[in-house]
């Protein structure tokens, strides 16, 4: 059962019809030199739920918001198949989503629930068990992007102070230290200005490189392989997997009771090799990488055990208590993609008038699926941050207030993604005391209830 509360008084939510109906006719006619309190570069899963979000924030219910997307605007119906680009979404986002009236059209759709997560790896026998702490608690939401997408943009057509402009690539942008407007020009001339400027422009973020703030970034030499898999049939699929192996993590993400979503990160040879597999092929390496372990170091083994043996002893839960995982019996036709993956951080998320938010702020490996879920809390954070500028009568560009969404936002997301990163760095080595030391820590968190509520209750804010 969902668990969502709602905060906005002006949410307004359509009565539930499929989503590829009426979805994104809004776009009204926008004359070129326009002027908006507000524009948002970039029209993705941010850039679309940041216009939805402050269009239907009371105290900004006086601006003019305009989003501009490069894209060209689809025409989108829900297909039969599932698509292979998914989101784990926790908590916090499916409440957000819920607030602007977007999760009712996700929900009358289709979406996966996560009730448990079981994390391990092919060097150790150390095991990771998440739960909810109640019977009906949901650990996170899978949902396809496509879906997401297309809900917000079909709530965006009741919110009456956002324009969306589709194929609005950005070409020029003059940036204003002073009094004057941001300045925008579009690749086919047009031309705008607005007082307060959000980049949401993903991670190769124009918008970013205009303020001239540091990035630091590197790329991580892997490739996230997705695909949409076929389990043997089970009664409730509701466990996401990730198992940790030399290459990099593959996790199953589950989407209904025989399906589920595929993301492999890998080294770039062995992605193309998964990618030029016959389908056969394909499913058997997916189970061999699954289900079997690697050769395992004596003492690593023997002292993962003696530690399992105190744990058992000491009542706590131990990795007899893991569950097996399922069998892939087919890859959905068509499904199988690889993507690069990088780590990047702007130092600074703001200056005078402008504010980065999503990927065009930080950009994170999808091992611990936090992405996405890391910009939806940006959005929750400058959309209170701008509503209180708004409601004190300053300026929605106002530095100080900028500020503070960048102290907030970089306090949750530094810690977030050096963790993230640094999980990745721990399971790329086979070294056996590197090895011997996470499959015990790996044990001991499992066994420590408040430790493991502790890592829970971050990932799902
Ligand atoms: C394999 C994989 C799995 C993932 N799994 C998860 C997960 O489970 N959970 C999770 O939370 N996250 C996940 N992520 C991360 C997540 O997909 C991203 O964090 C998220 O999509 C970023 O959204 P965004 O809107 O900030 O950027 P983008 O999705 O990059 O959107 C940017 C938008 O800006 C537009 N744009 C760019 N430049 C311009 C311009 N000059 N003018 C106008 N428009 C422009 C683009 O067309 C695009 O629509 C995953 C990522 C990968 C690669």
């Amino acid at each position: 059962m969902l668990h969502l509360r709602s905060v906005y008084t002006n949410c307004m939510t359509l009565p539930s019809k499929s989503l590829g109906q009426n979805v994104m006719k809004n776009t009204r006619f926008i004359s070129s030199n326009a002027k908006y309190d507000i524009i948002v570069v970039g029209g993705g899963l941010i850039g679309a739920t940041l216009a939805c979000v402050l269009g239907k924030n009371n105290r900004l219910s006086d601006k003019r918001i305009l989003l501009l997307e490069g894209s060209k605007k689809k025409e989108w119906k829900l297909p039969q198949h599932y698509s292979n680009r998914v989101s784990s979404l926790n908590q916090a986002t499916c409440n957000l989503l819920n607030d602007i009236g977007v999760w009712s059209h996700i929900h009358s759709t289709r979406y996966g629930i996560v009730k448990e997560m079981q994390i391990w790896e092919s060097n150790s026998e150390a095991v990771i068990n998440f739960k909810g702490d109640y019977l009906d608690e949901n650990l996170a939401y899978i949902v396809e992007n496509d879906i997401t997408l297309n809900s917000v943009y079909k709530e965006l057509q009741n919110v009456e102070n956002v324009e969306v402009l589709h194929e609005a690539l950005l070409d020029d942008l003059k940036l204003s230290s002073g009094i004057e407007n941001h300045k925008l020009t579009l690749k086919n001339g047009s031309t705008f200005s607005t007082k307060l400027l959000l980049g949401c422009d993903g991670y190769s973020s124009q918008v970013r490189q205009k303020m001239g703030v540091l990035y630091i970034s590197h790329s991580y030499q892997q490739m996230g392989v997705v695909a949409t898999l076929e389990l043997e049939e089970q009664c409730d699929n509701s466990i996401a997997w990730q198992k940790f192996l030399p290459t990099g993590p593959m996790a199953l993400l589950p989407l209904d009771n025989k399906t589920s979503s595929l993301v492999w990160t890998t080294t770039p040879s062995h992605a193309k090799k998964l990618m030029s597999l016959t389908k056969k092929q394909f499913v058997d390496e997916l189970n061999e990488n699954l289900w079997s372990n690697k050769k395992r170091n004596v003492v690593v083994e023997r002292s993962s055990r003696a530690f399992d043996q105190l744990l058992r002893t000491l009542k706590c839960p131990s990795i007899k208590d893991s569950q097996l995982p399922p069998k892939i019996v087919k890859c959905q036709e068509g499904s199988r993609g690889s993507f690069p993956l990088g780590f990047g951080h702007a130092t600074s998320y703001v200056q005078k008038g402008v504010a980065l938010v999503g990927d065009a702020a930080h950009r994170v490996h999808p091992l611990a699926g936090q992405g996405a879920n890391l910009g939806f809390g940006d959005i929750t954070c400058l959309n209170t941050v701008l509503g209180e500028a708004a409601y004190a009568g300053s300026d929605l560009g106002d530095l100080s207030y900028l500020k503070d969404y960048e102290t907030e936002r970089q306090r949750h997301n530094v810690p977030t993604m050096l963790a993230i990163d640094g999980l990745y760095r721990l399971y790329g080595t086979e070294f056996p005391p590197v090895v011997l030391l996470r499959s015990l820590g790996l044990q001991a968190i499992n066994a420590l209830g408040p430790l493991k509520g502790l890592l829970k209750s971050h990932a799902a804010s």
